[in-house]
């Protein structure tokens, strides 16, 4: 190998090759560092991704790199190794997938944010003076006073902690020129003091034993699964891990769905756990969200809290990684580059060598067929933590029942039970607006959306008819758009017209609806929360927003509304996600002192789904489930890619991907087995049609080994006019 190396460089967008550069007059960067370079007739940031000997072209053709942006690289190996193997494995550009894994003014030419922890010390000035000269100032003869022990400086965080406010007292000093900003080194921050952590109760046996098999792989790679019924205290058992691995030097990752539902959480991981907590999620200002990223990225912060895209923050020195309601959909990405960040956890984990803590009340049928195959290890805590009593839960037979607003006798008289005791009563009801349905009683109109292949909900409160697919927005007609007739009927029930329904038949009592309508404004959704925590709300009726992460401990009651709906849904992880709702659901009643009660409305109480989960609980129910996705040949036992398409017409999009099959057969061994074009199950949305083909194989390595040789015969093929695909390795949604 000669001295003259090639640099290759990943750029961002849609390109799936790294391109080659002379390394020029950069030097020798180490690999993750972004680079300036020459492309066409401009000049674009990129990202160092490795060293070559040699390049497959003639080398005297190359241009060479302009300068490198970085004086140290964002990503080290390990953080580089991950992206590149998501990439492949998730079949997505590596430059697009490094991109989205920086702050956005990183992925242009912005500077790095100085390294190390903003900290304060005296200039020459200041470290000539003693304090007795200050006397007449004495907060800041207190700040010079410390600042002459530590003449390396000290973070300003930890003179905050020492000293109380010392704002004014800084500025005073700064103009006089006795202090200055420096950058200290994350490891000379002192971290606050541990004793918060001490006064934690004392864990019940399961959670010690919980602790003790997290702590004990500490140091090398190990997956868990944390099954825990809800308030079994995992939060606790991460919490404890945590404040080890940081008392060690370590980082810990959290991952969480979704942060803006669980404000508690991270109330409780700031008070529990010492130094900054790095938060991470994607309603951040980009300047927040860059400040926790470098925060992460530069060790400052031992602990991280973020959402899916958090699994890619570079983390110095990770040491444990928890991924919280590793079940829950929404850790899995569901446009652009598709990935799982519960699945990515687990790799990440294995490349650190570090443990891994899945955590939920419900495993998803991936993670439990993990654990009966001995991948991962099952840690359980059945019991709740302090003492509360688990929920009975009642299956309600609905047929032939006088509803009123879709409550059946039995489910009214419970609900004055518990409000007359005193208990918070929870509803749930999957769906929002006021009716799902809005329908012409005269000529049979109904009001669909233009642009999908789905009826448009009545919101009576903003009176707009609403598609919950596109977004599209209607004023409500006063006749008949189709006949001009005036008798318009609303059909079905969402949680608005819920609430109206719950005003009327328990008057005077107050009611609180949390939905994605009501939460809008910022700041409502805390509101509403810490409402029904000082018990100033009575009924609380909801979407599944409710069943996610909560805490309601005054709860007795809990209802869901209407649980057919779900039972039978086209979509083959219906059962799981119904089962993992009410589950959930039933997690938040009665989490006190009093046991609480669980009660399902449904018109088929004979179903195997609902009955296995009655009778023997959610790891029943799994048992059964996965027994029926093997004898299906459903995931978790093969394994899944899905190629969408979409284009103004559907021959358009069925076009593309029965050319993209053509590409396939030859490509297929006998495990791979291909089903479609089939037009997807919402078959027109916001104007495009759209269809999809199953790439279905018995073993995963010979499913990627397919799509390796696949995926760019479909870049290449020939563009059909109007047609956008993706594909989606291991789709969790198939419509
Ligand atoms: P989960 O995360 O499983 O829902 P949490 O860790 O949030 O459970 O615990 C539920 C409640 O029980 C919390 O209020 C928590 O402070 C409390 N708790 C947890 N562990 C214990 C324990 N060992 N003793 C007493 N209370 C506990
Ligand atoms: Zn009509
Ligand atoms: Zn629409």
């Amino acid at each position: 190998m000669t001295e003259a190396r090639i640099a290759r460089v990943a750029l961002p967008g849609p390109l799936d090759e790294l391109f080659d550069y002379l390394p020029g007059a950069m030097g020798q960067p180490e690999p993750g560092t972004r680079v300036l370079v020459p492309f066409g007739r401009s000049r674009r940031v990129g990202i160092l991704v490795e060293y070559a000997a040699e390049c497959g072209c003639d080398p005297s053709r190359l241009k060479s790199v302009e300068r490198a942006l970085d004086p140290r690289p964002l990503f080290a190996p390990a953080d580089l190794t991950l992206i590149r193997w998501a990439a492949r494995y998730y079949r997505h550009p590596l430059g697009d997938a490094l991109f989205t894994a920086l702050p956005a003014r990183l992925r242009e030419s912005g500077p790095l944010l100085a390294s190390g922890v903003a900290g304060i010390r005296l200039t020459a000035a200041g470290a000539a003076l003693t304090p007795a000269e200050l006397a007449r100032a004495p907060r800041q003869q207190a700040l010079l006073a410390r600042l002459l022990e530590s003449p390396e400086g000290l973070a300003q965080r930890n003179l905050e902690e020492e000293l109380g406010g010392i704002t004014s007292a800084l500025r005073a000093l700064r103009a006089k020129g006795l202090v200055e900003s420096c950058r200290l080194e994350p490891g000379a921050v002192a971290s606050a003091d541990s004793s918060a952590v001490l006064a934690a109760p004392e864990l019940n046996p399961e959670q010690a034993a919980a602790l003790a098999a997290v702590s004990e792989a500490l140091g090398g790679f190990r997956p868990f699964l944390l099954d825990g019924i809800t308030g079994s205290g995992k939060t606790e058992v991460y919490i404890r891990a945590i404040a080890e691995v940081v008392a060690a030097g370590g980082q810990a990752l959290v991952m969480v769905p979704e942060i803006g539902l669980t404000p508690q959480l991270r109330e409780r991981f700031r008070t529990r756990l010492p130094g900054p907590l790095a938060v991470l999620h994607s309603a951040l200002a980009a300047g927040e969200r860059e400040r926790a990223w470098h925060q992460a990225a530069s060790g400052e912060a031992p602990v991280v809290l973020g959402t899916r895209s958090a699994v890619f923050v570079p983390l110095p020195r990770l040491a444990l990684i928890v991924v919280d309601e590793e079940h829950d959909p929404s850790l899995k990405q569901q446009e652009g580059f598709r990935y799982s960040a519960r699945d990515l956890a687990v790799r990440r984990a294995q490349l650190v060598g570090c443990p891994v803590v899945l955590g939920t009340a419900t495993p998803a049928l991936e993670t439990l067929h993990n654990v009966i195959a001995g991948r991962y290890h099952r840690l359980a805590l059945p019991r709740r933590a302090g003492g509360a009593r688990p929920p009975t839960i009642n299956l309600l037979d609905i047929r032939n029942q006088p509803l009123r607003a879709g409550l059946s006798p039995v489910l009214r008289e419970r609900m004055h039970a518990a409000l007359a005791t005193g208990g918070q009563v929870l509803l749930l009801l999957n769906r929002r607006g006021y009716a799902p349905v809005l329908t012409c009683h005269s000529c049979g109109w109904v009001g669909v959306c233009p642009d999908c292949d789905a009826r448009m909900t009545l919101h009576l409160g903003e009176r707009r008819l609403w598609c919950h697919h596109c977004g599209r927005i209607e004023s409500v007609p006063r006749d008949c758009p189709q006949c001009g007739g005036p008798d318009l009927r609303m059909l079905g029930r969402g949680t608005e017209r819920l609430e109206e329904g719950l005003t009327e038949l328990f008057p005077g009592v107050r009611i609180a609806r949390i939905d994605r309508d009501s939460t809008r404004r910022k700041g409502e959704l805390t509101r509403l929360l810490a409402a029904v925590h000082r018990g100033e709300v009575q009924i609380l009726l909801g979407t599944q927003m409710l069943a996610k992460g909560h805490d309601f401990p005054g709860v007795t009651l809990a209802g869901v509304i209407d649980l057919d709906h779900a039972l039978y849904a086209s979509d083959f992880r219906a059962p799981e996600r119904t089962a993992q709702l009410i589950v959930q659901v039933a997690g938040r009643a009665g989490r006190a002192e009093r046991a609480g009660e669980v009660v399902l409305q449904t018109r088929h109480p004979e179903h195997p789904l609902l009955q296995s989960l009655l009778r023997e609980g959610y790891g029943g129910f799994a048992r059964a489930a996965l027994a029926e996705r093997e004898a299906a040949q459903l995931p978790p036992f093969t394994y899944l890619a899905l190629l969408r398409a979409e284009a103004p017409e559907q021959e358009a999009a069925l076009a593309f991907l029965a050319a993209a099959r053509a590409h396939a057969e030859p490509l297929c061994s006998s495990e791979v087995e291909l089903l479609g074009p089939v037009p997807a199950p919402l078959s027109r949305r916001a104007g495009r049609h759209r269809a999809q083909l199953l790439v279905q194989c018995a073993q995963r390595p010979a499913l990627q080994h397919f799509l390796a040789h696949w995926t760019p015969t479909l870049r290449a093929l020939r563009r059909i006019k109007g047609v956008r695909w993706s594909l989606d390795v291991d789709p969790q949604e198939m419509v």
